[in-house]
């Protein structure tokens, strides 16, 4: 079978470059598909695309309900291929086929479909109070930026686009999209429904390319005027950096090290279920992952022995298998990274209760896989209590009272999920209360919804996604004055 080739999308056409990204299965090796690459000279073009679209009027004085109507197409599109979809995501960066069918391609169709109900009911603009003392009202809008480009990561890449390109095409902007070279194929499956769909040409364009060609060109630009950024909190500070020059807006979807707390009353036989998914859902390639687990002192011998007993029936290996629970992480770098974390975390003190290598064994020769890992024994001042690591590895920490814990889940820089699991109620949404993150799962985890925000506290970022306000995050308001006294007073 031959292997697909994805040119670039610029101002309506496909486009192909000098140089190609090969982008392989991190579970064997398998060549997926050929990609061209993208550079600076790219995104000018589709930035002056975008400007030239956004000028002619083409899109922002396209009615909302004929926008929102495209959106919803696509999402149709979308649902009728999602097995399709789901089955490219996990070849392209080994995420298992539940994880992309649900989360990854799932949510993303429902996320515009929410953000294609809202377009319908957005107030682009409306009367406000009169303005005494002479007759004069006001008059409130809510316009599009103008050109949004959109940079964004390998780990779950159509929801974190849909994210920003939904909104922003909602609300009127046009876009540059950057998706990342490891996993661009959905950003690129996703133009071909918005152009089938009839979207005008230079009103969304993609560019695949580096990060410090491509993504710094775009995240500098002096014609974009706003980004919305999903990535590591290092280079979400230089995407931040460089926006002062033209104040462009920016929404940055950064790190998180999420403290995972259950207190003495949870039901342990739900409660570990859940630890083991709030850390290890996506390979541990998540974000809002729950990676520190914090446990009464006196119950952690029992904890940690029902990880070790639940993780040990976890199958790891092909993500396209239903009864796979665990794939590879997305390059030999990422699992070298994750494997040097717990080795770093042994020399300060933790121990390793079950995992802690690569698993051994011919199908796991040609893939980058990690053992899914406990660490117990882990310390709040350990590396790996306080760095993200990206990786299925869960720290277990000890408290001995409940403030304690609370101080222990709030002592990060970090702050973009928490967890607490307890069955009483009013306990648990006291403690859920004080935990400093932008989403808090109480007895669950992962529970991603289009109805509400998603976003960070802290240095796990700027602004939300999604939720009943995503348009608002597109959009610049203007007030008009109309003073109807005549001139005179
Ligand atoms: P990364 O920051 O290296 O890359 C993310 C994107 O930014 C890619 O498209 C990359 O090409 C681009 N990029 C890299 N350097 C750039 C630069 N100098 N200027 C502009 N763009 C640049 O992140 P990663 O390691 O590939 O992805 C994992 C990170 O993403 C983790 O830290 C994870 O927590 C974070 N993440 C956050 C969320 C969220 O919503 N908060 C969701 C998913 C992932």
């Amino acid at each position: 079978m031959s292997v697909p080739h994805y040119p670039l999308h610029i101002n309506g056409e496909w486009v192909d470059t000098d140089e190609n990204y090969e982008v392989r299965s991190p579970a064997t090796g398998e060549l997926v598909a050929t990609v061209a690459k993208g550079g600076a000279a790219e995104i000018d073009a589709a930035v002056a695309a975008a400007k030239a679209a956004h000028k002619s009027g083409v899109w922002r004085n396209t009615p909302p309900a004929e926008r929102a109507a495209i959106i919803n197409t696509v999402a149709a599109s979308l649902a009728g291929r999602l097995e399709e979809l789901a089955a490219l995501q996990s070849r392209e960066n080994g995420a298992t086929i539940r994880v992309t069918g649900a989360l990854h391609v799932g949510l993303s169709i429902a996320n515009m479909q929410s953000v294609a109900a809202q377009t319908l009911e957005y107030e682009f603009e409306k009367a406000g109070p009169e303005i005494g003392p002479v007759p004069a009202e006001g008059i409130l809008r809510r316009e599009p930026l103008g050109v949004v480009g959109a940079i964004v990561p390998w780990n779950i890449p159509l929801l974190t686009i849909v994210w920003k390109v939904t909104p922003a095409l909602a609300a009127g902007n046009t876009v540059v999209l950057k998706p990342d070279e490891h996993a661009p194929l959905l950003a690129l499956e996703l133009m071909k429904e918005f152009e089938a769909a009839g979207l005008p040409k230079g009103v969304l364009n993609v560019v695949v390319g580096d990060g410090h060609d491509a993504g710094a060109r775009l995240s500098q630009h002096p014609d974009v005027r706003k980004v919305g950024f999903t990535g590591s909190t290092e280079v979400g500070k230089s995407i931040l950096g460089a926006s002062a020059d033209n104040m462009k807006r920016v929404t940055l979807e950064l790190g998180g090290k999420g403290p995972n707390i259950l207190l003495d009353d949870a039901d342990l036989d739900v409660a570990i279920d859940g630890a083991i998914y709030a850390c290890m859902a996506n390979n541990g390639e998540a974000c809002e992952a729950g990676t520190r687990l914090l446990v009464p002192s006196w119950q952690k011998d029992d904890i940690v022995a029902r990880l070790v007993a639940r993780i040990g029936t976890m199958k790891i290996g092909d993500p396209l298998d239903m009864a796979t629970d665990m794939g590879p992480l997305i390059t030999g770098e990422q699992r070298d990274r994750v494997l040097a974390h717990i080795a770093k975390a042994q020399t300060q003190g933790a121990k390793v209760a079950i995992g802690g290598a690569a698993p051994v064994g011919e199908e796991f020769a040609n893939g980058y896989f990690v053992e899914p890992t406990v660490l117990t024994d882990v310390t709040p001042d350990m590396t790996v209590a306080c760095e993200e690591v990206f990786g299925p590895v869960l720290s277990v920490i000890s408290y001995e009272t409940v403030e304690e814990a609370i101080e222990i889940a709030n002592d990060t820089e970090y702050g973009l999920s928490a967890g607490v699991w307890g069955a009483d109620e009013t306990r648990v949404l006291d403690v859920a209360r004080q935990l400093e993150a932008g989403m808090v799962y109480v007895n669950d985890w992962h529970v991603l919804h289009p109805a509400y925000p998603f976003g960070g506290y802290k240095q796990s970022g700027l602004g939300r996604e999604g939720g009943p306000n995503a348009l608002d995050q597109y959009t610049e308001q203007k007030y008009i004055s109309v003073d109807r006294s005549g001139g005179v007073e």
